[in-house]
């Protein structure tokens, strides 16, 4: 003997069953009805019934009509996790963003009340903090790097060492870049030492630039051998070639100020004699996601009036954010005020003191110990910075991550050593107070 099968229920039937409580137009649940619908029948084996296909029916709308970027707590350690955001912002660069929010002069000349350009917002911050004579901001730095190939050496040859033909992350690699930019990479040198003369032999009528990349995302050590920045300028510029520097993350404050290795200043490399400089937004510099281009007159006009520059423009909400960033570095409020900094200057002992406050309002299992932090945002390989982090030891340390991923403000924390931990120097001291609360309400069995 078998059950009858059931029908699949009628979609005004399904549809009346919600339309009366739901704020939505009928032929939104009508379509959203006919999608589940449709599922249904596709799915061989029963057909579920009529009050279980209305919560499902129930559940897609509150899907659809709930924010899916949520806030959350960073306790990876990791300070620029790029699948949580990188940078996050200033309090300057978020007030900020609700004044670009409305209609504002962006492309408006308020003084003579006409046409005006886009890059002025952020031109004059970033001559004065880097020295360069122009500057120009795109979408990201993926985007400044397509950008200046293509405007500046399509159809000709680009000059890189085989130790920086390098891929970035997300499948971004250097040589496919330059494919793309109808230009021909000429690689020189070798992975481990490339030398100024290695340059100059591969130099050619139809050499556009040499093209420096910063191998941001790994650290080579032993026999390694790069030719200096100034030494490429003088070579570039004798045989009349550009010196491109790809900067990755760039920074306009000494990390080694905080005990890490150093990392390229943005004015330095001006100085060192780089034609165009391009650089990240949300690494280093602390601001929101964009890429930097500045560099000599006649190389960035050339680029601000390419085609792909129009596809590629920063939208006002970055601009804005942006403008705020830099302004930080220009006050020199910088160290206090943008959180990637703040990350950076808190003490081994502040962090301390914080995880032992939080660890006395918790159950037992939970313990406070050191760790260590990592920079992350593909930049500053192998460098960390002393922590402090709360950990549970647990059977099913993926569970309880699980379960802070669910809290009302998820949390993300690292799973090590068979435990969850959840390193404080990524966390806001503001956050304490939801960290605590959180992992107090959850059962840690
Ligand atoms: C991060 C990075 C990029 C890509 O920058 P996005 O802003 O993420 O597009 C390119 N090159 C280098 C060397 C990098 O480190």
């Amino acid at each position: 003997m078998t059950t009858p099968q059931r029908h699949l229920p009628s979609i005004e039937r399904l549809v009346s069953a919600v339309a009366a409580d739901l704020p939505l137009p009928r032929p939104t649940i009508v379509g959203l009805a006919r999608l589940l619908v449709e599922k249904i029948r596709q799915r061989a084996g029963e057909v579920p019934a009529f009050d279980t296909i209305v919560a499902l029916l129930r559940h897609d709308i509150a899907l659809l009509l709930a924010p899916s970027l949520r806030p959350v707590i960073n306790a990876s350690g990791v300070l620029l996790q790029t699948n949580l955001g990188r940078a996050p912002l200033s309090q300057a660069a978020r007030h900020a963003l609700q004044h670009g929010a409305g209609s504002v002069n962006i492309e408006y000349d308020l003084a003579a009340g006409g046409r005006g350009e886009r890059s002025v917002h952020l031109a004059g911050l970033l001559r004065h903090l880097s020295g360069a004579e122009a500057a120009i901001a795109v979408n990201n730095n993926a985007a400044a790097i397509l950008l200046t190939l293509t405007g500046l050496a399509h159809g000709r040859e680009v000059i890189v060492s085989r130790g920086q033909a390098v891929e970035i992350g997300g499948g971004f690699r250097i040589p496919d870049v330059l494919r793309q930019s109808g230009a021909t990479l000429v690689e020189v040198g070798t992975t481990n030492r490339t030398y100024v003369r290695d340059y100059a032999e591969a130099i050619t009528e139809r050499t556009a630039m040499i093209l420096q990349v910063h191998t941001s995302n790994f650290r080579m050590q032993g026999f390694v051998h790069h030719a200096e920045l100034s030494e490429l300028a003088e070579l570039a510029h004798q045989r009349g070639i550009l010196l491109v520097d790809n900067l990755g993350s760039g920074s306009f404050i000494d990390v080694s100020t905080y005990g890490l290795v150093a990392e390229p200043l943005v004015p330095d490399r001006i100085k060192a004699g780089a034609d165009v400089v391009c650089f990240s937004g949300d690494k280093l510099i602390g601001g929101p996601q964009a890429g930097i281009i500045i560099g000599k007159h006649a190389q960035i006009a050339r680029l601000a009036k390419h085609p792909l520059m129009r596809a590629i423009r920063l939208d006002k909400l970055a601009i804005a954010a942006m403008q705020a960033t830099l302004q930080s570095y220009v006050t020199q409020t910088a160290p206090t005020d943008i959180p990637i900094w703040q990350m950076m200057s808190r003490s081994s002992d502040e962090l301390y003191h914080r995880a032992t406050a939080i660890a006395q309002l918790l159950p037992a299992p939970w313990q406070v110990r050191a760790c260590t932090s990592t920079i992350g945002g593909g930049s500053l390989p192998g460098e960390t910075l002393p922590s402090w982090a709360l950990v549970c030891p647990h059977p099913h340390p993926d569970l309880l991550a699980q379960q802070l991923r669910h809290a009302p403000i998820p949390i993300i924390g690292r799973i090590q050593d068979d435990a969850l931990w959840l390193d404080l120097r990524s966390v806001a001291p503001s956050d304490d107070a939801v960290i605590t609360t959180t992992l107090g309400a959850h059962s840690l069995q």
